[in-house]
Order: C-alpha cells, then sequence, then structure tokens
C-alpha cells in the first residue's frame, strides 16, 4: 500500500539555473534549503519540452520510449518518411497508429494505475502533456486537452499561456491532486508554462522575462504550503522542483532546408530527407535507400553546425541511430557573449517550420548549450538531507525512478534508464 504517501512534481518550464537566486526566486531557494540541490542536473538532447516530458514520464532516454524531437521524422513500413510536431494532440496517436504504440515504454501514469494513481496538469503544448499519459492511465488537465481514466474530460479552456493560465491551473492542481480532501493521487504533476513562454516572447533578462520567473517562482510556494499541509496532516511528502531545459539568446536563423536545396541536396520528405528544427538542433532523418553520405559531408562544413552527431556520439546522447530513420543530429553554433540585458549564451537557431516564429534576439532551446543544459533540481523529502548539494550527474530520467522508490515500489520488471536520487552521497554545501 502507498497509502499516506505524494509525490510532487513541480516544473517551472525553461528555466535556467544561472537565474535561481534569493531575489528572483525567493521559494526556490528558500527549498534549495529545505531539500537537496541537484547542482549536476542537466537536460536532455535534443533540449526540448516534449522529449523532456516524455523522459520523465518513463525514466528513459529518447531511444528508449521513441520521442525523439519536438518536431521529428516517423518512418513507415514502407521506408516514407513523415514529418510531424510532437506539440499536436494528434501526435501520439499517430505515433500508436503507426507503431502500435505510443510510447515505447511504460509512463509513472502507467505503473501508478493500479495504485493511487497520476494526476498531471501541464500547461504547455497538448502534445508534451499527452506525453505523460498517452495511454489515459490516469488524470490529466491541460488547456487543450483533457482526460480521467480511460475516457475522454473537458479541457481547461480558460487557462492561457502565461503566468495567469499557469496561476490558474496551479489552483485546480492544489485542489484536486494536493488538498486533503483532493483525489489523493500517488503523484501530482505541475509543469507551468512559464517562465519559457515569456522568454520566447521577449529577450532573457528583459523584466517581462524577469516577471515570468517570479510568477512561476510564485506558485511553487503555494504548491510548498500545500505539501506543508499534507505533512501536518500525517502524510509523507516528496517534493521535486524545477526546470525542463534552459534558454540561450537567438543570434541568428539558418534555414537549413533551403541550404540543401541550394546545394543540390534535395531536402523534403518527398525525396528522402527530413531536417527538423528543434530550435538549437536539429535532427536528420534519411528514408532507407538514400545515401546519407554526401549530406553529412554537406552539413559537417557548415559554419553554423557546432556538432553533427552520428554513430557513437548519437548513441551518447540516448538517441539510437537508424531508428524512424535517424542519421545524424546537429547541435547548432554557440557562444558565450552577452545579449542587451547581460545575459550570457548566443546560439544559432534552425528556422522552424512555416508558419512559427523564430525567436530572434528572444530566448530559445534545443541544443546543447550550457545554459540550456543547466536545467534546475531540488528535492524535499524523506532522506533529501536538508541543505544538501549533490554535484554527480542527473537528468530527467532519474524522476520517475526517485518518485517509485519514495512510493515503495519498483520497475516492476520494466527499467529504466534513470536511477533513484534517494542514497547518492551528497555533500553537505
Ligand atoms: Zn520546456
Amino acid at each position: 500500500m502507498t497509502g499516506g504517501r505524494l509525490a510532487l512534481l513541480v516544473i517551472m518550464d525553461g528555466l535556467r539555473r544561472d537565474m535561481v537566486s534569493p531575489e528572483r526566486t525567493p521559494h526556490l531557494w528558500r527549498l534549495y534549503h529545505r531539500g537537496t540541490r541537484f547542482a549536476g542536473y542537466h537536460s536532455m538532447f535534443p533540449s526540448a519540452t516534449r522529449v523532456v516530458s516524455a523522459c520523465t514520464a518513463t525514466g528513459c532516454r529518447p531511444a528508449g520510449h521513441g520521442l525523439i524531437g519536438n518536431s521529428l521524422a516517423l518512418l513507415d513500413a514502407d521506408g516514407r518518411l513523415h514529418p510531424h510536431d510532437a506539440g499536436a494532440p494528434g501526435f501520439l496517436p499517430a505515433r500508436r497508429a503507426l507503431h502500435g504504440r505510443a510510447l515505447e515504454r511504460p509512463t509513472l501514469a502507467d505503473r501508478l494505475a493500479a495504485w493511487g494513481g497520476a494526476m498531471i496538469f501541464s500547461n504547455v503544448s497538448p502534445g508534451a502533456a499527452l506525453a505523460h499519459d498517452p495511454n489515459r492511465s490516469g488524470h490529466l488537465v491541460n488547456r487543450i486537452i483533457a482526460h480521467a481514466p480511460g475516457q475522454e474530460a473537458p479541457p481547461m479552456a480558460e487557462v492561457t499561456l502565461d503566468a495567469a493560465g499557469d496561476a490558474l491551473l496551479t489552483g485546480r492542481f492544489l485542489d484536486e491532486a494536493v488538498a486533503p480532501g483532493g483525489r489523493r493521487p500517488d503523484f501530482g504533476l505541475l509543469w507551468l508554462g512559464e517562465p519559457d513562454a515569456s522568454q520566447h516572447a521577449w529577450p532573457l533578462g528583459s523584466p517581462e522575462a524577469w516577471a515570468a520567473i517570479a510568477a512561476a517562482d510564485a506558485r511553487l510556494g503555494e504548491v510548498m504550503e500545500a505539501a506543508d499541509r499534507r505533512r501536518a496532516a500525517g502524510d509523507a511528502v516528496l517534493l521535486l522542483a524545477g526546470s525542463d531545459h534552459g534558454h540561450e539568446t537567438v543570434e541568428g536563423v539558418i534555414d537549413v532546408e533551403a541550404e540543401l536545396f541550394a546545394a543540390g541536396l534535395r531536402p523534403g520528405a518527398e525525396a528522402g530527407l527530413v531536417t527538423a528544427s528543434n530550435g538549437s538542433s536539429v535532427l536528420v532523418h534519411m528514408a532507407p535507400g538514400r545515401d546519407p553520405g554526401p549530406v553529412l559531408e554537406f552539413l559537417r562544413t557548415r559554419p553554423w553546425a557546432e556538432a553533427v552527431l552520428e554513430g557513437e556520439a548519437l548513441r551518447r546522447q540516448g538517441h539510437r541511430p537508424g531508428v524512424e530513420g535517424l542519421v545524424a543530429a546537429i547541435a547548432m553554433r554557440r557562444h558565450e557573449g552577452r545579449n542587451p540585458f547581460g545575459i550570457p549564451g548566443m546560439v544559432l537557431v534552425a528556422k522552424p517550420a512555416a508558419g512559427k516564429p523564430d525567436r530572434l534576439g528572444c530566448g530559445q532551446h534545443g541544443g546543447l548549450g550550457a545554459a540550456e543544459q543547466a536545467s534546475v533540481m531540488v528535492a524535499e523529502g524523506p532522506v533529501f538531507a536538508a541543505g544538501a548539494t549533490d554535484a554527480a550527474p542527473a537528468s530527467p530520467i532519474d524522476l520517475a525512478p526517485t518518485i517509485l522508490a519514495f512510493l515503495g515500489l519498483g520497475d516492476a520488471g520494466q527499467p529504466m534508464d534513470g536511477r533513484p536520487l534517494q542514497g547518492r552521497p551528497a555533500g553537505l554545501a
């Protein structure tokens, strides 16, 4: 039985670790002192919300669960590539139709369905929200999609993708997932849309971006208070809080497809070559039968490509070359220069699919840049020493194992790539 135990995860989407301070994020700073801070915590590759959502849900790297990019291609049995936006509500159903499963591994919501269950409240894209529970094993609330176990539910259409919407969603999260009179799940997730949304729309370090960080921190403060009330009522509560990735400033936008076209390299799904922009990284998919040599040779000579990852280098980033026709991933060039507000980290991005904003001068992510990878994680609860700092590497794949360990549940014969954060040697800061 897992009664009396509640695991909570709060994600402040896009919060960079160097933007956490006593002045800017007082609640998160207080949590640093009440729990153990993970100074070696980093994002995934691509450092993108939908990828990190699936990694968080499954405890697996992208190759394990199959949601390998915010945008990506799927390869059908006839060897044809199909470009997709994984943020669309139809992406995971389309993946299920093609491959038989929405994600290749069970989510926390699947694993907890036989116990108290999971309640997911996500104010990012419907595709990212659904990555936490594509099989409708638990409860999911988003402004565009929602479900209860096994059935559709009305979405929370009044929620907007901004601080006001985050506040509305947080209120419902606290009422239903945290308050003693709520549904009492094993696991409650609150994934805020800020500061990511504002950092995409305004320069990093601008008053608007700082205001979004302050608002997200205030929501965390509300969750901390509610968690304390549950503890006072005698329940054990694990509170994990942090972010999925950071941001860097977009210094230029590269039209990768146009350059391939100009070089006579025939991009496009029909020609068996899809370059899927993930902001400051690009996934390169190629249909079987097309020779990747000339394309990769061309990409390696591009001044905007900091690294073209193939083979073992791609495996080290959690991918399996060949699956979905993936032949390489490009990490876009960056440097430690500062934007007009003094925020370090300037990066080039790949032009997004038609109709999407390019974010020039504002924040973006997706690649391996230091500030994109420097996400935040702190754990407060049983066995996590107050005020301690754990500097060993950790990442979103460790969260599901940590939550299951706290609940006293194992992997039930379905192993994860990550490891529990409990019991690691953490030095006191
Ligand atoms: Zn994000």
